[in-house]
């Protein structure tokens, strides 16, 4: 509801949201655009877990839009980025990629433990999915960890489907 999204599927850990949506997403062949500033273990799992599954990561940085769209493959199935970026804080012309992305059929996944929706509502300018580190601005006490991630019932329904036979269970 903060996020103004349809559905939302909280996971163990903010890791879990992002991993939980990325391996959903993706599948062996295709291309994933990820932006530079993110958060290091989202930066690990897609460059040194997703090759072995046959995905392909371009970094590109943050910010710099010529980059991303040069990026764009025609296996490219997202882009990831974080707005604010962890830790220092960069923010990213949302429309501007969500324009791109979509034009060539690309989803856009943003990252938005920094901003929280009290900042930043992300899917009020296209973003198709939202994750956030619960465990951070969210839960605000330092006390659990959770994740989280919004989007249309058209895209959670199958994360939905897959948390269980994933154990990312809360
Ligand atoms: C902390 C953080 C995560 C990971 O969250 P955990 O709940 O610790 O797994 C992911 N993205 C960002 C931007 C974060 O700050």
């Amino acid at each position: 509801a903060l996020e103004g999204g349809q559905d939302a599927i909280l996971v163990s850990s903010g890791m879990g949201a992002v991993t939980g949506a990325l391996l959903l997403l993706l599948k062996a062949g295709d291309h994933l655009i990820l932006t530079d500033e993110c958060y290091h273990s989202t930066l690990n799992f897609c460059e040194k877990f997703l090759p072995r599954y046959g995905v392909e990561s371009s970094l590109v940085p943050h910010g710099d839009y010529a980059a991303i769209e040069a990026a764009i493959r025609p296996n490219t199935r997202l882009i990831l980025s974080e707005s604010p970026t962890n830790p220092f804080n960069h923010c990213l012309d949302l429309k501007r990629v969500v324009e791109m992305a979509h034009s060539r059929g690309v989803k856009v996944m943003i990252d938005s433990t920094f901003a929280t929706p009290l900042n930043l509502r992300p899917l009020d300018y296209g973003v198709d999915l939202v994750v956030h580190s619960v465990t951070k601005y969210l839960a605000g006490h330092n006390d659990l960890m959770a994740g989280v991630v919004i989007g249309s019932v058209k895209e959670l329904t199958p994360l939905r489907q897959m948390q269980a036979l994933f154990g990312q269970i809360v």
